[in-house]
């Protein structure tokens, strides 16, 4: 196990999006975690939605006085070959899973759980997602004081039943589950649970306000991706789920249309997906053909948020998405998006009115979204203020860590008793 880098995080920088009234309940929320030791765990330090939520969270509480760890799993790819098989069965579809995947997720998760005994005990344990789950055997021995809440960000709404049995073993033994949204816990075998929204960082690099000196410069940097002329982009892993070829099937409709259209696919690899290499390589050889179609790998943060900022149209041409925190971030940032309807999406994008929802398997349906936005300013301009506040609302960071800190006490209470 290792612990990332973390960057600085005060409390008082969510003050103007937050309102004091929640500002002091998490005050209230940490002083009542005073003395307790919290470890979050999960399977990649970069790329994707859980290390985002992370990286910003546990600074946070830090911050606000609780002690809190997080570490992350160290293992090789075979490992990551079968939680990936794992994900993608829960999503929907996978291959079949055998006794070896079985015997290599429980080896490599209890190697991991013994990394753990140097780090002395903890009062409650968060596992994000199934892969650090079979943890918990091991810890159930080690530390079998300890709470432990299963944190699953994932789409289960129509999981392979083999894999779903297979994680059930472990959730079952679960002091709590988060998911989501509701829907997502069906068959899950799982005791108490809870519905989170996930929430984007208002002060991370990432969806922070830039001045347009910064703008400017990030725009430079992206040539040949013009801004002079209209773009539509996606900003996601390289995942089959993520559909990159649905949303190229989209952007080509659009710009028999659209004239100068262009297309940025920004994505990166995580830690723990060794899919996402290939699919890179398969879009990038159908993208090639195109000189208006961009692909961009491994931009920092502040070039992220400039494409989500500078963009006439986000599109998120999902098959599953557990939440799809790039949904919010370009919401945040007053750009409509036309998404697909799964998943966290549409708790996301009102249709009509932060943008547009259309059925996963319709790309040309999407295409005409993305013209209809492009053909009318004033009325990209209304949805972006609506996103703005639909985001401010709903899916902002301290609204996220209320919710999480009153699962953490109660679980801490009951605990106690
Ligand atoms: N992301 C990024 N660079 C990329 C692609 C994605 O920084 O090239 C970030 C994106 O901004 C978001 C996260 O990775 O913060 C993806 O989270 P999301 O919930 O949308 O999807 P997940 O990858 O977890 O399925």
């Amino acid at each position: 196990m290792h612990a990332p880098s973390l960057p600085d995080r005060t409390i008082d920088a969510y003050a103007d999006v937050a309102g004091q009234d929640r500002l002091e309940r998490l005050r209230a929320l940490a002083d009542t975690l005073s003395g307790s030791r919290i470890l979050h765990v999960n399977s990649t330090a970069t790329g994707g939605g859980v290390a985002e939520l992370l990286r910003s969270i546990v600074p946070v509480c830090a911050d606000l006085g609780i002690d809190t760890d997080w570490l992350v799993m160290d293992a090789t790819d075979d490992f990551f070959e079968v939680t990936k098989a794992m994900h993608n069965a829960l999503q929907g579809s996978g291959p079949p899973l055998t006794e070896e995947m079985k015997a290599t997720y429980r080896a490599v998760t209890e190697e991991n759980a013994h990394g753990l005994e140097d780090e002395g005990e903890y009062d409650l344990v968060v596992i994000h997602d199934p892969q650090p789950l079979g943890m918990l055997d091991h810890l159930e021995e080690t530390m079998p004081e300890t709470a432990v809440v299963w944190r699953c960000h994932i789409d289960l709404t129509d999981p392979n039943p083999e894999y779903l049995s297979f994680v059930s073993e472990y959730t079952a033994r679960v002091d709590h589950a988060i998911f989501s949204r509701s829907g997502y816990v069906g068959e899950t075998a799982v005791p108490e649970t809870s519905i989170i929204y996930p929430s984007i960082d208002p002060v991370a690099e990432k969806n922070r306000s830039l001045d347009q000196e910064t703008v400017a410069t990030e725009c430079d940097r992206l040539d040949p991706l013009s801004f002079e002329h209209p773009i539509v982009a996606q900003i996601s892993r390289f995942d089959p789920w993520k559909d990159q070829f649905g949303t190229l099937e989209a952007y080509r409709h659009a710009s028999e249309t659209v004239a100068d259209l262009q297309l940025a696919l920004v994505g990166g690899m995580a830690g723990d997906d060794p899919e996402g290499l290939e699919l890179y390589e398969q879009v990038a050889e159908e993208a090639a053909a195109d000189p208006d179609v961009h692909v961009l790998t491994d931009l920092p943060d502040t070039g992220v948020n400039v494409i989500q900022r500078e963009s006439d149209v986000v599109v998120q041409k999902s098959l599953r998405e557990g939440f799809g925190l790039v949904v919010s971030e370009a919401l945040w940032k007053r750009t409509p998006v036309v998404g697909s309807n799964v998943g966290g999406i549409p708790l996301q994008i009102v249709d009509g009115e932060t943008g547009y929802l259309v059925d996963p398997d319709d790309a040309t349906g999407a295409g005409d979204r993305v013209v209809d936005l492009l053909r009318d300013d004033a009325r990209r301009a209304q949805f972006g203020e609506n996103a703005r506040e639909h985001v401010r609302e709903r899916f902002l960071l301290p609204r996220q860590l209320v919710e999480l800190l009153d699962v953490i006490v109660a679980e801490r209470h009951s605990d106690q008793r």
